[in-house]
């Protein structure tokens, strides 16, 4: 066992203080190993400042000429560095006293900074400087530069790291083969491949870690989280659920449907009933894009539970699209004679604890509602089937709690079923997902026409209110959304609120309707069906709208402010029209200018109606965390990985944990160890 360094210990003794090392979330002398650099400096060479140029970032050398406490363009101290080739500023906004001393005229000075063009020729402002002595010797290697806290600086960040790797003996987890099949060094190497490169390391691979160093590191990473995952399905896959075989009512259901299922639709309900039938609890996301029909295969999943004897629970993260469920499925379960019970926010006390005690008589064969309001609150006398729909505003840790919710002390697990119209892109599904068996709705229902996407900048907005007077002239309905403002809610209300106001007196005579977050749910369920109705043109709304609601007679989306929305967020806005026959418009509404990041993504809603597509490119914008709604759970899900870059690695990982787990229980267990401590919980989702 390695010595602990007396910083880790201490970090470790007293955690709950939260020492600088405890928050980096070094609680362990080998944590340490793994906290890696985020970038290098190159502190290897001197360059001689008269060759610098705007732009360049690299260390100089020189003696102080003279410094100067200047008042513009800001406070400041300015110290001239010279040296045979040129002079530099050092400009510093914030300065001690001691920093005074350090630059009397005379010393010699070593900077490392991004140099730019000043008001008086080149500096760098806040460089990393030492006083050095004539002849100091330079680095060999380049430096690393490490995530840290302040309170924790980077010298004494890297002496402790330094000193861990010294002592560090980790066994080797990884089969030799698998790591001689992908070129990768043993870990230990490795690490300190990393911690320390090597003179003749190319810097570039360093940084964009395609070193075998950093692949081996990543390999783990990515190791580690396949072991976690396939290990928590496998224990799935161990315990048992109840057998859903009686199939006749769901095929009473299907012969009731108004349609045919498509092919895509036969073919996952093929899969999904199957595996209902078999002992094994089923754990299985059903993703299809926007409109592509998931709710139905839903319906299907509960009658057959309900046929087989038992219970099933859909839910659903907001109201409103809990009660659509309601409206939509409740008719067709009437038909089969299912008993539907619907658990919503609105409903009085007395309301609630009666369903709740038809859900735990076992009287309603469905129960309907939100996440929240079923999840805590109601036990089910024989849950065979919990259905979640649009499982992707939920977080993985979401996703771990109701799984740990439904699992604790169950001695049969209900099969459940994921929903989620925002396709995850193929190396995300195998990374994140890899417990969870996916089904894939890849067609959309006949009949539908493209949904045209139009950009308009706001200066037109007289047009799109036109447009919108015209939709209704014909008979259609249409969506207007105003933005989600982040720093208040308050204002977003506020913005929806004058917005309608405005657009009633626009529309005069049509019927604008509004719908927000704030609104009482009982008032919003309202609103919500008398536009379903069609008693209501227009409806106001902000993102609330965004998932799920399904009014075919509704024909044109508009967006405003669509810059300051997300990709995923715009392609389901985007998909609550071109449900019925009718031809369908979204208009993207725009304020400029535009930031690059704005322009990429109404580029790409432009370009394409593919939600693959749209999710591979959001993806690469905003990277896993924030694509998976992780970032709230404040979760760093990969470190080092990055699912494009390493997708080799991905599947070498997979294969590797697979062969693990059948046969090398002691390695897994180790490589867990090293990688989690004690947070592998999190993973398990
Ligand atoms: P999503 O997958 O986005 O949840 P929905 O389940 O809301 O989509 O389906 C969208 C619309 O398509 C609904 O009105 C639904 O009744 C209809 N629909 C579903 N499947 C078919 C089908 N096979 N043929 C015709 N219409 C269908
Ligand atoms: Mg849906």
């Amino acid at each position: 066992m390695a010595r602990r360094t007396s910083e880790a210990a201490a970090a470790a003794a007293t955690s709950s203080e939260a020492t600088p090392f405890a928050r980096l979330g070094i609680r362990r002398e080998q944590d340490l190993a793994l906290h890696l650099p985020i970038r290098y400096e190159d502190e290897t060479r001197i360059v001689p400042i008269g060759s610098l140029r705007p732009g360049e970032t690299a260390q100089v050398q020189g003696i102080v000429a003279r410094q100067e406490i200047v008042a513009r363009p800001r406070r400041a101290l300015a110290v001239e560095l010279r040296d045979d080739s040129g002079s530099i500023t050092l400009r510093f906004l914030h300065f001690y006293g001691s920093q005074l001393r350090q630059f009397a005229a005379g010393n010699r000075v070593r900077a490392l900074g991004e140099a730019r063009g000043g008001l008086f020729g080149l500096e760098m402002v806040h460089p990393r400087y030492r006083v050095v002595d004539e002849g100091e010797p330079l680095p060999q290697t380049l430096t690393p530069v490490y995530p840290t806290v302040s309170g924790l600086g980077q010298a004494r960040l890297r002496a402790a790291i330094l000193r861990a790797l010294r002592t560090l003996q980790w066994r080797e987890t990884v089969p030799a083969d698998a790591l001689a099949a992908l070129g990768l060094p043993p870990s230990v190497d490795a690490l300190r491949a990393i911690h320390q490169p090597a003179p003749d390391t190319p810097a570039s691979a360093l940084h964009e870690r395609t070193t075998p160093a950093w692949r081996r590191v990543i390999f783990d990473e990515l190791l580690a989280q396949q072991l976690s995952l396939q290990r928590a399905r496998a224990a799935r896959a161990a315990q048992r659920a109840p057998q859903l075989a009686d199939g006749a009512l769901a095929r009473r259901l299907l012969e009731a449907l108004p349609f045919r299922l498509t092919g895509a639709q036969q073919r996952v309900w093929q899969e999904i009933s199957r595996e209902l039938a078999t002992a094994q609890p089923m754990n299985r996301l059903l993703q299809g894009d926007v409109g592509s029909g998931k709710t139905v295969i839903a319906a299907l999943a509960a009658a057959q539970a309900i046929g087989s004897g038992f219970q099933a629970a859909i839910m659903a993260p907001t109201e409103i699209l809990a009660e659509q469920h309601l409206r939509k499925i409740g008719p067709w379960m009437e038909r089969i004679g299912v008993r539907v019970a619907w658990l919503s926010g609105s409903l009085k006390d007395p309301e609630k604890k009666a369903v709740r005690a038809r859900a735990a008589s076992g009287e309603a064969g469905l129960l309907i509602g939100t996440h929240a309001l079923i999840e805590d609150t109601v036990a089910f006398a024989r849950l065979g089937l919990s259905i979640v729909d649009e499982q992707h505003r939920f977080g993985v840790a979401q996703r771990l709690a109701l799984r740990t919710r439904l699992e604790a002390g169950a001695a049969m697990l209900p099969h459940q079923l994921m929903m989620s119209a925002t396709p995850i892109p193929r190396t995300l599904a195998m990374s994140y997902y890899a417990d969870l068996d996916v089904s894939v709705i890849d067609e959309l229902p006949p009949g539908r026409k493209p949904v045209l996407t139009k950009l308009v900048s706001e200066a037109r907005r007289d047009e799109v209110v036109a447009r919108v007077r015209a939709a209704a002239a014909a008979g259609r309905q249409a969506y207007w959304v105003c933005p989600l403002i982040e720093e208040s809610e308050a204002l977003d209300l506020q913005t929806a609120i004058d917005t309608h106001a405005a657009l009633v007196h626009e529309l005069v005579p049509l019927r604008v309707g509004l719908v927000h977050g704030r609104l009482p749910p009982a008032d919003k369920q309202a609103v919500m069906a008398q536009f379903a109705a069609g008693a209501l043109q227009v409806l106001v709304a902000t993102t609330v709208i965004e998932v799920g609601v399904d009014v075919p007679n509704a024909t044109l989306m508009v967006v405003e402010h669509a810059e300051r929305f997300g990709l995923a967020q715009l392609h389901q806005l985007r998909g609550r029209v071109g449900r019925g026959s009718g031809e369908s418009v979204c208009v993207l509404m725009y304020r400029g200018p535009l930031s690059a990041a704005a322009r990429e993504r109404l580029k790409t809603m432009y370009e394409t109606r593919d939600g693959f597509e749209i999710a591979r490119r959001d993806l690469l914008q905003r990277g896993p965390g924030e694509f998976l709604g992780a970032r709230q759970s404040g979760e760093a899900l990969l470190r080092f990985a990055d699912l494009e870059r390493d997708s080799d690695l991905l599947d070498a990982a997979r294969e590797v944990s697979a062969r693990l787990l059948r046969g090398d229980p002691a390695s897994v267990d180790e490589h867990l160890q090293r990688w989690f401590g004690g947070r592998e919980e999190f993973l398990r989702a």
